[in-house]
């Protein structure tokens, strides 16, 4: 039985994974859409336990949702953003799994009805912000494009940014995006936001070294260890988060899984930290 913990499932369990096995809006190589069962697969596997780095024991809180359906593409988009208000409606918290990046639109629409003062924090190698990719505005290349148009967030902020050209600098300035470039890292770097945060965590943010699986392997990037002490260190209720574009076709170690598994833990636990602080 493969998820033999969700069966137990306790009144605590706020936290719900859900998977969105879609990779329509990739711009460059499919597969995106097979991670969300290889990442419940590391998360459930018995090479690992539940506790968080913090000293949480998350196995009470997390229960997997399932995967969404969506009858044909024009579907996608509400398919997605419904259930996620489901979810949202029930007082879960939603960790995606995508999935490319496209479905954080939809995703990101469910969270500003009920968060209208969402800030959001994304890791990518790129800003994903052009206004059309290939001739599609809902491109995997474009989902920040559409959230900053439409207004779901009052505050956008990019780390382990590497792939800024001439448009995607004017779109940064357009919208008033803070973006923090690899080129100049700082570890001592600590992300502060007022109110709501929803964490969007592209896994090519993360170095080609540590995370192989994914379709555009930018080298330059951060390290695992960086990125979770981003996590760790960030001060803001964690609404949120999804996890996404890791494809397992470019993952022949299996590591990249993993990564995403253990990432969905400390985000977990970052949540829940939040909520005891109240
Ligand atoms: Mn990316
Ligand atoms: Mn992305």
């Amino acid at each position: 039985m493969p998820y033999a913990r969700d069966m137990n499932r306790t009144n605590n369990a706020r936290i719900a994974i859900i998977g969105l096995p879609f990779d329509i809006n990739s711009s460059y190589l499919r597969g995106a859409a097979e991670a969300p069962p290889k990442i419940r697969e590391a998360l459930f596997s018995d090479a690992y336990h539940w506790w968080s780095e913090g000293g949480l024991n998350l196995e009470s809180y997390v229960h997997v949702a399932g995967d969404v359906e969506a009858r044909d593409e024009d579907d996608l988009n509400a398919v997605i953003e419904s259930s996620i208000q489901q979810l949202l409606d029930k007082e879960q918290v939603p960790i995606s799994l995508g999935g490319d990046h496209a479905v954080t639109v939809p995703i990101v629409r469910a969270f500003a009805k009920k968060y209208p003062k969402l800030s959001i924090l994304h890791f990518d190698a790129h800003s994903d912000i052009y206004d059309e990719f290939q001739g599609n505005r809902y491109s995997h290349a474009c989902p920040f494009a559409r959230i900053m148009e439409e207004g779901l967030a009052q505050r956008l902020v990019q780390v382990g940014i590497r792939t800024l050209n001439g448009h995607q600098r004017e779109q940064v300035k357009r919208f008033g995006v803070e973006v923090f470039e690899m080129k100049n890292w700082r570890d001592d770097e600590t992300f502060d936001f007022e109110g709501p945060v929803y964490i969007s965590f592209d896994i090519d943010g993360l170095d080609p070294a540590f995370a192989p699986g994914v379709s555009h392997r930018e080298p330059g990037g951060l390290s695992t260890r960086q990125a979770i002490n981003v996590i760790h260190k960030l001060k803001g209720q964690v609404v949120g988060a999804d996890i996404v574009e890791f494809n397992p076709r470019m993952d022949p170690s299996n590591v990249t899984a993993v990564v995403c598994a253990k990432l969905l833990k400390e985000i977990a636990a970052q949540m829940l930290a939040a909520d005891e602080r109240g």
